[in-house]
């Protein structure tokens, strides 16, 4: 699949690994917005959200729990930070492959 997210999943493109189970992956983004910046991918290629099933969907309420293992992990648990899932054109979603960014460590901007 011509995915880079699988990709990185499968292991045939490096990238910074800070998280792994069985249905997520999480990584830093390769060009961050502030400070922390990590890409919480699931591990299941699902292109975007009207296309989850209903065990996807299952499966995605535990990432919440893991956000924010990873947020204390990365120290910004208190200070705060940002959850954005980009889905389709309009939002600029540039990979096709569900995932979560995970954005802080500075005051953020409005959203939009
Ligand atoms: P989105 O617009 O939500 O689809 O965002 C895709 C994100 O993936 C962008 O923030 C990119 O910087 C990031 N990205 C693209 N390729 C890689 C890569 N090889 N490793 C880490 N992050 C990447
Ligand atoms: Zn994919």
């Amino acid at each position: 699949m011509d995915c880079v997210f699988c990709k990185i999943i499968e292991g045939e493109i490096p990238s910074e690994k800070v998280y792994e189970d069985e249905d997520f992956l999480v990584i830093k983004d390769i060009r961050p917005v502030a400070p922390v910046h990590l890409l919480v991918l699931y591990k299941k290629h699902v292109g975007k959200i009207h296309q989850l099933s209903e065990e996807d969907r299952k499966k995605l309420s535990k990432v919440f729990e893991l956000i924010a293992k990873v947020a204390e992990k990365s120290g910004i648990l208190e200070s705060g930070y940002r959850v954005v899932v980009n889905n389709g054109p309009d939002a600029g979603q540039e990979v096709d492959h569900i995932h979560f960014h995970v954005i802080g460590g500075k005051k953020l901007g409005k959203i939009a």
